[in-house]
Order: structure tokens, then C-alpha cells, then sequence
């Protein structure tokens, strides 16, 4: 039946009053632009290309609440969510994580308990897990890293493999041996090993099958309840995001044109790029 519940349709998440924690990640006025133009051609004098990416974003997200952020190829989702884990230099705004200016750090070193906190699922399996790894050794990497022993961090790789539905054999295998959706299964579970507070998830299930989306869908909203997490979710599919998110923000060429409850932006909206978003959705 829990599965049932996460089967795509017109019904939007049901709205949850009174699950919103305090904000983790504050994100006001936004910009990147990214200079395109090879370092001669700026020395003749040609104007190098601009290409505003994201321009003015405002956004909370709180714990235990679920962000949508939807929008069609090349409106600067993923832009936003590579600032955010500043992973590109933000060319103006502020992203407070816990309060902290983080677009003003530099450095691996000043950004490690921001990265930690922050953990990224991708759509591509392989850039969260190494295909040459066996699974153990891609989710105790980043425990390691912070000092914890192997033993330790075994002990809870078995736990959170199971925590995602897999059993704890698997921690001998490599990703190949997996199905789309069991990796990325495993993908969140590498990301839990980090203790994250927040979880973003880019275009993750975007690549799987209806059935095993809403699968990983469900995994992700029982974690986020069970572990008070917050997630950023990115896909281009708006009937996706309406299924897992309390809130929604559309974006058009780099700009919010809607943000608010996922049940009010489904039911009303109030921008005709939105409605179009909606009447491509399958
Ligand atoms: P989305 O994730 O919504 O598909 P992106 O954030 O990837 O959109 O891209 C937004 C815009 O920024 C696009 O026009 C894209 O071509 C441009 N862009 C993204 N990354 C770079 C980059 N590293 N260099 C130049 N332009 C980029
Ligand atoms: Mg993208």
C-alpha cells in the first residue's frame, strides 16, 4: 500500500502542517553567471559570452520538509544545487547553511563540515558510487576521511544497507551487480553514512522506471521522517516532484517564476510556464 500511495498521478503530497523544523539552508539572492569566452579572444577586446544561469533565487528549506525545485533542461537547477554545495563559486548572494555564510568560503579545508552536513545524490549512479569500489569501500570512503575507524564505519555501512532494503551481503559486491534503483538505493545509503542534515537529490530517480521512482520516492520520504532530514529535490518532471515535495519552486531561464506548497502549485497555477510544465508532464 505504501507503494501504491507513490505511484505518479495527479495527487499532490498531501500538505503536512507543523512538520517544518528550523531553515538549514537559506539561500537569498542567488546569481551565477558563467563567462564563456577563451582568455584570448577577452584579450583582443570581444566581449566573452555570458550565460546568466540563475539569477535572484530566494529559497528555505527547514528540516523534516522536502523542496522541489522543477524546471525544464537548462533553467539552472542543477546550478543551484552546485552552489549549494558550493561546488561552483556563486557570483552574488548569500547560502546560509546553520546560519553560516558558506558562498564566502574557499578551500576544501574551510567548506569540509558544510560538505559533510550536505550530501548529494545524482541521477547518475556512477558519480556517487566508484564503479571499481565494492559498495563497502565507496560508503565508509568519506567516514574514513573524518577520522572514524574501518570497524566503526563497517558496522554502520551493514546497518544502513539495510536501512535502504538490500541486505548486508551486498557490502562485498560491486555496483555493477545492481539494478538502477537498488544503486541508487545504495547511493542514499552512502549518503546517510555522513550523518547529513540535508539530502539533495539530483534528477536521482530521473533515470528509473515509474515503478522503481516511486520506490526510491518512498525510501526517501521514510527516511526524511524518520531522520528529520531536509531534501532538495531536483527533477524536470513536476507530477514527480508534486508525489515527494511539501513545497515547490519552478524555474525558467535561471529565474523562480512560482514558489510555494507543492498542493497549491499543482491546483493553481499562477504561472502559464508552470501550466505548461504541467500539461507535458505524462
Ligand atoms: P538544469 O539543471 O536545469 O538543466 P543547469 O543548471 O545545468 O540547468 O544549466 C543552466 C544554464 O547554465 C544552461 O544554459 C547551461 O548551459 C549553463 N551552464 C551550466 N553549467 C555551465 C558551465 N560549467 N559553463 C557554462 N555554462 C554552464
Ligand atoms: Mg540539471
Amino acid at each position: 500500500q505504501a507503494l501504491l500511495r507513490a505511484v505518479p498521478s495527479l495527487t499532490p503530497r498531501a500538505p503536512r502542517p507543523g512538520t517544518e523544523g528550523p531553515a538549514v539552508i537559506e539561500v537569498r539572492s542567488l546569481e551565477k553567471v558563467f563567462e564563456i569566452g577563451s582568455l584570448p579572444a577577452r584579450l583582443l577586446g570581444r566581449v566573452p559570452h555570458r550565460v546568466q544561469a540563475v539569477d535572484t533565487v530566494n529559497f528555505t528549506l527547514s528540516r523534516g520538509r522536502t523542496l522541489g525545485i522543477v524546471g525544464e533542461s537548462g533553467s539552472g537547477k542543477s546550478t543551484v544545487a552546485r552552489c549549494v554545495l558550493r561546488l561552483e563559486d556563486p557570483t552574488a548572494g548569500e547560502i546560509l547553511i546553520d546560519g553560516q555564510d558558506i558562498a564566502r568560503l574557499h578551500g576544501p579545508r574551510a567548506l569540509a563540515p558544510a560538505r559533510r552536513r550536505v550530501q548529494m545524490v545524482f541521477q547518475d549512479p556512477n558519480r556517487s558510487l566508484n564503479p571499481r569500489l565494492r559498495i563497502a569501500d565507496s560508503m565508509i570512503e568519506g567516514p574514513l576521511n573524518l577520522g572514524e575507524s574501518r570497524a566503526s564505519a563497517l558496522e554502520r555501512a551493514g546497518e544502513l544497507i539495510e536501512v535502504v532494503g538490500l541486505p548486508r551481503a551486498s557490502l562485498r559486491r560491486f555496483p555493477h551487480q545492481f539494478s538502477g534503483g537498488q544503486r541508487q538505493r545504495i547511493a542514499i545509503a552512502r549518503a546517510l553514512m555522513m550523518d547529513p542534515e540535508v539530502i539533495v537529490a539530483d534528477e536521482a530517480v530521473s533515470a528509473l522506471d515509474v515503478s522503481v521512482q516511486a520506490q526510491v520516492l518512498e525510501l526517501l520520504a521514510e527516511l526524511q521522517a524518520k531522520r528529520d532530514l531536509a531534501i532538495l529535490f531536483i527533477t524536470h518532471d513536476l507530477r514527480v516532484a508534486a508525489q515527494i515535495c511539501d513545497d515547490v519552486m519552478v524555474m525558467r531561464r535561471g529565474s523562480v517564476v512560482e514558489y510555494g506548497p507543492a498542493a497549491e502549485v499543482l491546483a493553481h497555477p499562477g504561472d502559464d510556464y508552470t501550466r505548461a510544465l504541467l500539461a507535458a508532464a505524462p
